[in-house]
């Protein structure tokens, strides 16, 4: 169940109250499913709090977060353990959020939460296009016997979707049949964010639900996530990725990865907070 009698803790500048907003935040707090180092979880909560040393102007595009109305349900209450009754959640609460004429913006939470948000916007959207921005594909059809992974999210968002309408960005990991699936399967670009203009502009008005793992940035600048890999992008080559959806038909998009426990520094959880300012500005309506 969304929460939408209001949320003391909230996103800076996201205390519209939910009837009026046309966007809507929450965090899905889960990493039962990560591989390598969890943490996952804190990192819907570190954002909020750490979210209050930003400044609610972006200087990049030169919007202003007080000037939308936005609301910030704060977290679902999910279980640990079984990943089967945290996607139900997950679906339950994106399939509301969207029933009332909203943009769902979820926190993650591990890649995983994803998959509950694709169930629910598939049904919503049958002609659903996923931009996928990662250093890893993601395209296992399971790991170590789990078919519900981190790892294998976006091979079970296209069991929904099909063939042509995932196109991933960012790629630098993954084993050898993943990458050769994905040549018959999905559009996946290696490395970084070049071609992402030409597949926009070959989808224009198509329902597109946007998915963000941030360890697609340089983990360099961006050490507090599980899964950390070398040869990243920038944080302004991510912000230039971003700010290529104003215009686009968004209809959902996601934040995850962020551990917050895993740099002790901040750094990661400041990063994350800007790009959150920047996406929220870059998909949300004029009041
Ligand atoms: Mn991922
Ligand atoms: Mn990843």
């Amino acid at each position: 169940m969304i929460n939408k009698c209001g949320n003391i803790q909230t996103f800076l500048g996201c205390d519209a109250d939910y009837n009026s907003a046309d966007l809507v935040i929450f965090g899905a707090p889960y990493d039962g499913t990560t591989t390598n180092k969890p943490g996952a979880r804190f990192g819907p909560a570190a954002m909020r709090a750490d979210s209050w040393g930003l400044e609610s102007y972006s200087p990049y595009c030169e919007r202003d977060l007080e000037d939308f109305a936005i609301y910030d349900a704060g977290d679902l209450d999910l279980p640990m353990g079984d990943s089967n009754p945290v996607l139900e959640r997950i679906e339950a609460a994106i399939t509301d959020i969207a029933k009332d004429g909203k943009i769902p913006l979820m926190l993650g939470g591990e890649h995983l939460v994803t998959l509950g948000a694709i169930r629910a916007l598939h049904r919503v959207h049958p002609d659903l296009h996923i931009i996928h921005f990662d250093a890893h594909a993601d395209l296992r059809d399971e790991y170590i016997g789990n078919k519900l992974s981190h790892s294998t999210v976006i091979r079970h968002c296209w069991d929904l979707l099909g063939d042509n309408k995932i196109f991933q960005f960012g790629i630098r990991s993954g084993e050898r049949a993943e990458f050769d699936w994905a040549k018959n399967h999905t559009v996946l670009r290696k490395f970084d964010l070049a071609g992402l203009d030409d597949i926009l502009g070959n989808i224009i008005g198509r329902p597109i639900y946007f998915t963000l793992d941030l360890d697609v940035l340089d983990s360099g600048i961006f050490w507090g996530t599980g899964t950390p890999e070398a040869g990243g992008i920038s944080f302004a080559e991510l912000l230039a990725g971003i700010g290529k959806f104003a215009g686009q038909n968004l209809v959902g998009a996601d934040i995850v990865e962020l551990a917050p426990n895993l740099d002790i520094s901040g750094q990661s959880t400041a990063t994350a907070c800007k790009i959150l300012r920047e996406l929220i500005l870059t998909i949300t309506k004029e009041r």
